[in-house]
């Protein structure tokens, strides 16, 4: 079974997701499925936040932010963001 029919097969239990969950409650969670996702890969993340992941395909708002959250964690992990004791020392 390829892991597309199996994203499928994961989205499809949750194809209610919509109604059921709110952008609040995706937020939520949000977090947690890209810390899955960067450490164990997307399927693995798919599989423990289906809802997430289903209502990220249809809430473009929280796209936008799933891909925000994204930069900035990929900016950090390449040390291109400034500490706030780094900015803070820099204030007159
Ligand atoms: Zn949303």
């Amino acid at each position: 079974m390829s892991d597309l029919w199996t994203v499928h097969r994961s989205l499809e239990r949750h194809a209610t997701v919509k109604d059921m969950t709110a952008c609040a409650t995706c937020q939520e969670d949000l977090a947690g499925a890209i810390d899955k996702e960067r450490s164990d890969g997307r399927m693995a993340s798919i599989q423990a936040y289906p809802m997430v992941w289903a209502h990220l395909l249809m809430c473009p708002s929280c796209a936008e932010t799933y891909r925000l959250v994204v930069v900035l964690v990929d900016a950090d992990a390449a040390g291109l963001l400034l500490s706030i004791h780094t900015v803070l020392e820099g204030v007159p």
